[in-house]
């Protein structure tokens, strides 16, 4: 019997209406709803501490990475949605965000005189992946993330999910939640179909050492089209990110393979000529300053731009139980629409709102998911499809018509 028959069978007749409950008592399910989360970044702790939070504490997280803990990252933002949802785990803002600023502030060397140089307000703040993750990963008790554990694959064995992992095990739940990222196994099991693109130019990334005097807030500089240089105070200094057209051919010999395979570069992919290409464009575009913090940054990372297919939906029936993605495993956005962490972040807070309807009052779980569907896949198309609008006002990468793409 499923749910929606059982509040269908046990409403008040319409004249007990006034004195009973206007809802049948929740049914109990036969047994806890089992979920896995496959990703310990970020969107996939979030969504665990929710989960518990919500007493739905048969929760399991598969993390990949052996060693997530000793990795590091760059600037995020958060919106205030993303916020309170990190308020409402009980975790102080300034555990995340050490510097308070509310501000951008835009240099540019073209277009019109009243967008040369304007200060604008964002409505959040903005914290680093590095003190996010550990925020979140010290708030998840011992035991629950098992790291080290590959994912490989999704079936339905005796009509329930079950996970395959590159170590040979298997693990079964009831509900699969992919927060596995921009190169996420789940959507390329779940939704074939929808694929990377390059958008033709690299996020290029350094953490300096040295923190400008006179960065007070996020700068962003602008001297012409086709360049994009943002720097915001970190607590190890500044973080940097350089966005330049590069084709695929230049990134290949750059970082050693081709955007579609490798979608982040590490230290240790990152060429001499690469580094360079970089120190020699913040030299001709950059004050002399930040040209000389670009030089002298060591440890550089980059990221080729991608954009995805639009996603159609975002939870499928595996058996009688369902799998989902979340984040960047649903649809990675380009970081000029600030959205990357947020997008995450605002579903998994909705996915836990669905959930709770159907363990608390026997809302219907295919019914409940929709629901969350609707709420959320508009937001994450219309991030997607902001970036290349924002990206050719900039004069960055190619031009890829998504706008035309059906959504179903
Ligand atoms: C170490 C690190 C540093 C980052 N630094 C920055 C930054 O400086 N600026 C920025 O804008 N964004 C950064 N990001 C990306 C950023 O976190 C995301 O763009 C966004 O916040 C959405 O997060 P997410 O949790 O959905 O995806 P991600 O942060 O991409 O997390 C996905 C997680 O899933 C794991 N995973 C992948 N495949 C599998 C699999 N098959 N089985 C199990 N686990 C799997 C990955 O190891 C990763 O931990 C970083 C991500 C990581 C992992």
């Amino acid at each position: 019997m499923t749910h929606r028959h059982h509040i269908a069978a046990a409403a008040p007749a319409a004249s007990q209406a006034t004195t009973g409950p206007a809802v049948a008592p929740a049914p109990l399910r036969a047994r806890p709803l089992r979920i896995a989360v496959v990703g310990g970044s970020l969107t996939g702790p979030v969504l665990a501490l929710l989960l518990l939070q919500a007493g739905l504490d048969h929760v399991t997280v598969y993390e990949a990475n052996p060693d997530l803990p000793t990795a590091t990252g760059g600037i995020l933002s958060l919106e205030h949605p993303a916020l309170d949802v990190l308020d409402r785990l009980g975790i102080p803002q300034h555990e995340y965000v050490q510097f308070g600023f509310e501000t951008i502030t835009q240099f540019r060397g073209y277009g019109p005189a009243d967008d040369r140089f304007v200060q604008r307000q964002y409505p959040g703040r903005f914290t680093t992946w590095t003190l996010l993750h550990q925020a979140l990963a010290r708030r998840l008790p011992a035991g629950l993330v098992h790291a080290g554990r590959r994912v490989t694959g999704i079936s339905a064995d005796h009509r329930r999910p079950m996970l395959h992992f590159a170590d040979g095990r298997r693990e079964a739940a009831d509900l699969v939640a992919f927060c596995d990222g921009r190169a996420s196994i789940g959507r390329r099991l779940l939704d074939p179909g929808r694929r990377l693109h390059y958008a033709g130019y690299v996020a290029h990334r350094g953490t300096a050492t040295i923190r400008p005097g006179d960065l007070g807030d996020f700068q962003r500089w602008e001297p012409r089209p086709g360049l994009q240089f943002n720097i915001a105070p970190v607590p190890a200094g500044s973080d940097w990110i350089f966005a330049l057209n590069a084709t695929t051919e230049q990134y290949t010999t750059w970082f050693g393979a081709p955007p579609e395979q490798r979608t982040f570069v590490l230290p240790h992919h990152v060429s001499p000529a690469a580094r360079a290409h970089v120190d020699a464009y913040a030299a001709t575009h950059l004050p002399a300053h930040l040209a000389d913090l670009v030089h002298a940054t060591t440890t550089r990372m980059a990221v080729p731009v991608m954009d995805i297919d639009l996603p159609t939906t975002m939870a499928w029936p595996v058996g009688d139980g369902h799998a989902v993605l979340l984040g960047d495993a649903l649809a990675p956005v380009r970081a000029h629409t600030a959205r990357g962490a947020n997008n995450g972040i605002e579903q998994a807070d909705g996915l836990v709102t669905a959930l709770r309807q159907h363990t608390r009052h026997g809302a219907d779980l295919p019914g409940a998911l929709l629901g969350w569907r609707r709420r959320h896949l508009l937001t994450a198309l219309a991030a997607v499809r902001q970036g290349p609008i924002i990206a050719d006002r900039l004069g960055l990468g190619t031009t890829r018509d998504l706008a035309t793409a059906v959504v179903g």
